[in-house]
């Protein structure tokens, strides 16, 4: 589709301007009201008072400063929706700045490119007028990595005209795809060849495959593929130098791989364009249990033995207390109920908040009832008490995160925690509004670690957060050499002043991940935001290299500047 057939579209139905989802989609006065009482009742404090969103129409923006050229001016849009929806990522502080209408450095133009010769024209003109070039996915970072800087005028690059899957290789059960592709996009294409990329971010439903590659993200699965890296087949990218395409291989020990260089490059680097990636065929056995566990630690002593036991489990996410009773994955059930169950004592003693291990596993060839049986007597060792069992064999469907699965009960806390999973940014706008602070953190350690790790985290989040709050926790990856802790923080929001307590929070839970041995972030990305503390973590002669590489294909220095490293 060229780019003047592509103006002639219909107008896609237009994203809300400062949060999750449609600008149909706005949470009702009602539910900001509903929110904000059910905040006293299910966590335990009274929120800042409820506010309501700018209107678009109200947004006041910077004059821009860039005219785009004439043979640029059929994909370029220089709109307040367009500079305004390009502003920010999705965030906690983008939703803050957005919900109140400030916009201090919009992208000056965004552009829409159809085909690489007009990426290729869009870079030449921002080296030619000393623009930074923003390349552009669904915009759901969470770590400023979209953000224009401020210095200079921005021209953002965005990618989702480019969002085909252009050829399908059923032997070596590979597709080419486009970059500018969203999640649901991309997985009905090839599910009309019966595959599946089986790569569900929480974000799924608006994230591109360029975006998860740039920013190496993590799927829903817990163990084995976990981040984008394991399905990336070759790259082919625009750099202000020219095309980066590598060759098409199941692996290779050529040298460092220039796939590798480019997965987790956030946009510095070059344009990624299109990926041949590595989709699998869709799962038509399912097994799953839920397991109690007193308590989160004594879960993740039974985690660690399924993910050393060669199990390879596809789900194997672990709650704490508080975040299984909060997304009701675990119901408070009668102590009679539960002596009829066979639940053993610590769980029928009234105001436990037992753990949840959610453990499941998926195949699209061989039965599974071993696998499962063998992960609960794991779990069982590890005094975990089995409260559901589900298996489905249907054959042939897949169910990605943003569908209910219609093979499953819905009755199970395994559905319970899903639909809270798939909900969740949706609920965050409105608690937003509502007046509560709502933010998440995430890293990797090793197992020797984790527990001290997790437990100084909890510690320092409470004391910056200094009011009422609740901090939960959950496993959302493992390894044999460790896992991947996420906390969620939901607290009074300091209203008028929500940036100034981001800043707080946000440098303590990372101060407390750096000491505690974990990475700045297992799959949400460097950005802007991380930077300090990766700057700490990765190696100074690699830092040199990343920045020779970068004045190698981007000698003007136009492509992303401020993410991931300075000049
Ligand atoms: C509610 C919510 C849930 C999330 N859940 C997850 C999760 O489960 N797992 C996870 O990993 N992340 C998650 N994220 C973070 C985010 O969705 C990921 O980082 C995602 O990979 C970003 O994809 P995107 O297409 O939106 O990229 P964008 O946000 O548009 O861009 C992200 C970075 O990639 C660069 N980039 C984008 N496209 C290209 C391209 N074609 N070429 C070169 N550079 C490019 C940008 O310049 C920027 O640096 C979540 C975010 C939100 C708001």
């Amino acid at each position: 589709m060229t780019g003047r057939e592509q103006a002639s579209r219909p107008p896609p139905r237009p994203r809300k301007h400062w949060g999750w989802g449609f600008e149909d989609q706005q949470p009702s006065p009602d539910e900001v009201e509903a929110a904000a009482s059910g905040a006293r009742r299910h966590l335990g404090f009274a929120p800042a008072d409820v506010e309501r969103p700018i209107a678009l129409e109200d947004v006041e923006l910077p004059p821009s400063r860039l005219e785009p050229p004439a043979s640029l001016a059929h994909i370029c849009r220089t709109d307040r929706y367009e500079r305004a929806t390009h502003s920010y990522g999705k965030g906690y502080r983008d939703i803050i700045r957005a919900f109140r209408g400030r916009y201090d450095h919009p992208p000056e133009v965004v552009a829409h490119p159809t085909d690489e010769a007009e990426v290729e024209r869009v870079l030449a003109w921002c080296e030619e007028v000393g623009a930074a070039a923003i390349p552009f996915g669904g915009g759901t970072s969470v770590v400023g990595g979209i953000e224009p800087p401020g210095d200079r005028p921005s021209v953002t690059i965005d990618l989702r005209s480019m969002d085909r899957v252009l050829d399908v290789d059923r032997t070596s059960r590979a597709a080419r795809i486009q970059a500018g592709a969203e999640g649901p996009r991309l997985e009905r294409q090839l599910r009309e060849h019966e595959l599946t990329l089986r790569h569900f971010p929480q974000s799924f439903e608006y994230s591109t495959l360029g975006g998860w590659i740039a920013t190496r993200a993590g799927g829903h699965y817990a163990t084995l593929y976990t981040h984008i890296d394991d399905f990336v087949e070759s790259i082919r990218a625009i750099t202000p130098r020219g095309v980066w395409e590598s060759r098409r291989l199941p692996g290779s020990g050529a040298g460092p791989s220039p796939d590798r260089l480019l997965i987790g490059s956030e946009g510095i680097l070059g344009v990624i364009t299109e990926a041949w990636m590595r989709t699998q065929d869709m799962w038509r056995r399912k097994e799953s249990a839920s397991v109690l566990f007193k308590s989160f630690e004594s879960g993740a002593r039974a985690v660690r033995a399924l993910s050393q036991s060669g199990l390879h489990p596809s789900n194997c996410r672990l709650l704490d207390g508080d975040e299984a009773a909060l997304t009701g994955a675990v119901k408070k059930m009668p102590a009679a109920h539960l002596r009829r169950m066979g639940a053993p004592r610590w769980l029928v003693a009234t105001g436990s908040r037992p753990a949840l291990l959610v453990v499941g596993f998926e195949s699209a060839d061989h039965e599974l009832d071993e696998w499962i049986e063998r992960a609960v007597e794991l779990c069982q060792d590890h005094g975990g008490f089995v409260s559901s069992m589900d298996g489905s064999a249907r054959g042939g469907n897949l169910s990605a995160p943003t569908e209910p699965d219609e093979q499953q009960d819905p009755d199970t806390p395994e559905s319970a925690w899903r639909q809270a999973f798939l909900q969740a940014p949706y609920l965050r706008d409105t608690l937003i509004a509502a007046g509560i602070f709502v933010e998440t953190y995430e890293t990797a350690v090793t197992w020797d670690r984790l527990e001290a790790l997790v437990a100084t985290v909890r510690e320092r989040i409470r004391d910056a957060l200094g009011v009422d709050g609740v901090v939960t926790c959950r496993l959302t990856h493992v390894y044999p050499d460790g896992a991947a802790p996420y906390f969620t923080v939901l607290a009074p929001a300091r209203r008028g002043d929500e940036l100034a307590q981001w800043d707080e929070v946000k440098a303590a839970a990372s101060e407390a991940i750096a000491a505690g041995g974990g990475t700045i972030t297992h799959h949400h990305a460097v950005g802007r935001d991380h930077r300090p503390w990766y700057d700490r973590q990765r190696p100074d002669p690699f830092a040199d290299a990343l920045r020779a590489t970068k004045a190698a294909v981007d000698p003007a220095g136009i492509l992303n500047p401020g993410v991931l490293i300075d000049p």
